[in-house]
């Protein structure tokens, strides 16, 4: 594969050697399946195009300079999934076989893990989706797990750059009693538009209020927010929002780097309190924001010198990369090895 350009890699999709899949009919899940296409043939009836029922996982391997590949937190992932699936009333995928189809989509597209040089990662999509034909409205009986991997340089092309973020009050992402907390199609489907618009108006990201008070700080598009206030580490606790586990890893280095780590519901008045402010996920693992602006009010805050990160999330992101390349410890048993 030496003509993939591994240090301009877009965020992109790229087809490689193979994906996984494996189907549940009747509650019985069957063999994982190899297959070279990259399409998929369905009913124009199943649940999936019609009721919304499919969910995702977006995790990645890394090779380090020793050469090895480690996968970032497959057991997490796979956890989620379950949760996912639980949630929108479709088959959940047994944690053996999700983690038995990731490390084996890997072994079979090696050459698709960028080098360690590049910066660059091999981008993991398992997702489910409902197969069945289903006319009236009801959870299909049939499933489809697939995973598929593809090269993915950083998340922004800008790198480890602030960024602009727009609070808006006047769309929702997610109900408080919603699917917020699941990793499911409908969540995007449902932010598309406040964050397109966010998009055209000149902002990066799209910062979301609580749905029920619109007073408190909710989902960072499609990803988590956190603040930094001198040696504590604050990240909203909400049942509408995404479980990162990006956030969930973060929350453990600030605990191991001796900070206090806060998990509570988070004022939008408290915006003006922080120090460093950033949104977080796998994709870019943490993406630092210089400037918000409250879109109803024109409130402006304003994060870190000069447009440059904070000292606190540089530090945050440079231990949780390092761990992900395999330079220091995964003293947290973070990674698989691939072997
Ligand atoms: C996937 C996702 C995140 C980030 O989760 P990670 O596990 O850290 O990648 C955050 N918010 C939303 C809405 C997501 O879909």
């Amino acid at each position: 594969m030496s003509t993939i350009d591994w240090k301009n890699l877009p965020f992109g999709y790229l087809k490689t050697n193979c994906n996984l899949r494996a189907h549940c009919k009747d509650g019985k899940w069957g063999d994982l399946e190899v297959h070279t296409s990259d399409e998929i043939s369905l009913s124009i009836a199943s649940s999936a195009l019609h009721y919304g029922q499919e969910c995702f996982e977006g995790m990645k391997a890394f090779r380090g300079k020793d050469g090895k590949i480690r996968i970032f937190r497959l057991e997490e992932n796979a956890k989620r999934m379950q949760q996912s699936a639980e949630g929108i009333m479709m088959q959940p995928v047994p944690i053996e076989l999700f983690m038995e189809a990731c490390k084996k989509v890997v072994l079979l597209n090696q050459e698709f893990v960028p080098p360690f040089e590049s910066g660059a990662s091999l981008y993991f999509r398992p997702f489910l989706i409902g197969t069945g034909p289903q006319v009236g409205v009801a959870p299909s009986k049939d499933y489809t797990f697939i995973v598929f991997v593809t090269p993915v340089g950083p998340y922004s092309k800008t790198g480890f750059n602030p960024i602009d973020m727009q609070l808006v009050r006047d769309m929702d992402r997610a109900a408080p009693l919603g699917t917020g907390q699941f990793k499911v199609g409908g969540n995007y489907a449902s932010s598309l538009r406040a964050s397109e618009r966010a998009k055209k108006e000149g902002f990066n990201l799209v910062l979301f209020a609580d749905a029920a008070e619109r007073k408190y700080i909710d989902e960072a598009g499609p990803a988590n927010f956190f603040a930094i206030k001198g040696n504590k580490y604050i990240t909203p606790q909400s049942e509408s929002i995404l479980k990162s586990i990006t956030n969930m890893s973060l929350r453990q280095i600030a605990t191991d780097l001796g900070m206090e780590v806060e998990q509570r519901p988070v004022l939008i008045t408290e915006l003006a309190d922080f120090d460093e402010v950033g949104a977080c996920g796998t994709a870019a693992v943490i993406m630092p924001v210089k400037k918000i602006v409250d879109r109803e009010s024109g409130k402006t805050y304003e994060y870190g010198k000069d447009g440059k990160a904070g000292a606190i999330s540089t530090k945050l992101y440079e231990t949780l990369r390092a761990i992900q390349y395999g330079e220091t410890e995964d003293k947290h048993h973070w990674n698989t090895l691939i072997e």
